[in-house]
């Protein structure tokens, strides 16, 4: 298939095509839809081992943010960018800086920011090329780590979980299988702990893994049997595909809510944890913390105020289970459903001229 054909396929708007043979960049920007607003996304950098393989991953990743920031709410549309190569061969302030210029001969119209592969040292290479890099540190006048952000945003959306399964959004008492205590994970746990809950922790990492616990007091629990653990709430936030045809039987939960991205192995474990009675909250709605946080930026950026707006990933994943269960649908297809309406609903002021 070629590239206008794939475009087409996901409703695509433009793709661009990146080379500055000095310094070595080969990179691909993709702009799923500017209907909400600029093109928001971050830039990967990974060594791709075909430009289809590139193109197919930014071209799937760039339509992810689309329906991750019309279901946040945010006046934002979905992009994303690739580099192709070995982040440890070429990272350089040359092709950061070479990347940055064709971020802004896009006139804004694109926002980049970090992902895999990118750190916050090569958003400040790009900031000297453009404004329009989201994510820079704080004394860039940007948002910094979002991490915080994105535990605080978990957490609301485990309240919105348990008013709507058990008719109050106490979690005191609640039992919570955090899987993954990193930056995200362990700012979770220690939230849970905070709010009442008792707190099982699991972590390939056996060191981080015992300090969180010993400083929260929560249990420990081997990786590979974390998903079994009888509990309230099962929280991914290591890896994705961690909910499959294999491990979803196994659960013994009530609801998984997490932030680790890509959650489901594949299309078909939404149904699975439907008919397993299991309320899922897609990952994209409950991780979606960082990018709002980040969003923040765009009116200059206030660390308080941006908590406040983070606190909407309650209502949106109250608004996906009711949605589900009105429809007949999974909770993933119902938050997509979310993302399409506000589109659309948006798109449509265009036709009233101010
Ligand atoms: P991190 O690297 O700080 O933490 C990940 C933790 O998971 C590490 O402690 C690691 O040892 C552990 N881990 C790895 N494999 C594991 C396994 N199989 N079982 C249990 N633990 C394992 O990363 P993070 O920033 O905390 O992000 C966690 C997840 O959330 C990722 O999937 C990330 O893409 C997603 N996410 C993060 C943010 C953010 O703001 N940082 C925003 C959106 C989504």
């Amino acid at each position: 298939m070629g590239t206008l054909e794939e475009m087409d396929a996901d409703g695509h708007e433009q793709v661009v095509w990146c080379r500055h043979r000095p310094s070595g960049l080969r990179a691909v920007i993709a702009l799923h839809s500017t209907a909400l607003g600029p093109a928001l996304g971050g830039v990967r950098f990974k060594p791709y081992g075909t430009e289809d393989e590139a193109l197919r991953d930014v071209l799937r990743l760039s339509r992810g943010m689309t329906y991750k920031n019309a279901a946040a709410g945010l006046d934002l549309g979905g992009g994303k960018a690739v580099i192709i190569g070995d982040p440890r061969a070429l990272r350089s302030e040359a092709l950061f800086r070479a990347y940055g210029r064709f971020v802004h001969g896009l006139s804004g119209r694109y926002l980049t920011a970090e992902d895999v592969g990118t750190t916050i040292d090569d958003m400040a290479l790009i900031r000297r090329e453009t404004p329009y890099v989201t994510g820079t540190a704080t004394q860039l006048g940007g948002s910094g780590d979002p991490s915080p952000a994105t535990a605080v945003g978990v957490l609301h959306a485990m309240h919105a979980v348990a008013e709507r399964l058990w008719g109050d959004d106490d979690l005191t008492g609640r039992h919570v299988v955090v899987s993954g205590v990193g930056k995200v994970g362990g700012a979770v746990a220690g939230h849970l702990v905070e709010a009442g809950a008792k707190v099982t922790v699991a972590d390939i990492d056996a060191d981080r893994v015992g300090a969180v616990a010993t400083a929260i007091g929560a249990d420990v629990v081997a990786p590979t049997d974390a998903h079994t653990v009888p509990c309230d709430l099962f929280s991914p936030c290591a890896l994705g595909a961690v909910l499959t045809a294999a491990t979803i039987p196994e659960l013994r939960c009530a609801a998984v809510v997490g932030s680790a991205n890509n959650q489901l192995g594949e299309e078909a474990d939404a149904e699975r944890l439907a008919q397993a009675g299991i309320a899922y909250v897609p990952d994209f709605v409950a991780n979606a913390g960082g990018v709002i946080n980040i969003a923040e930026e765009l009116r200059g950026y206030d660390a308080d105020r941006a908590l406040h707006a983070v606190g909407a990933i309650r209502a949106t994943t109250a608004a996906v289970l009711a949605t589900a269960e009105a429809e007949g649908i999974t909770t993933e297809a119902a938050a997509n459903r979310i993302a399409e309406r506000r589109i659309d609903a948006v798109t449509g002021l265009g036709r009233i001229r101010a």
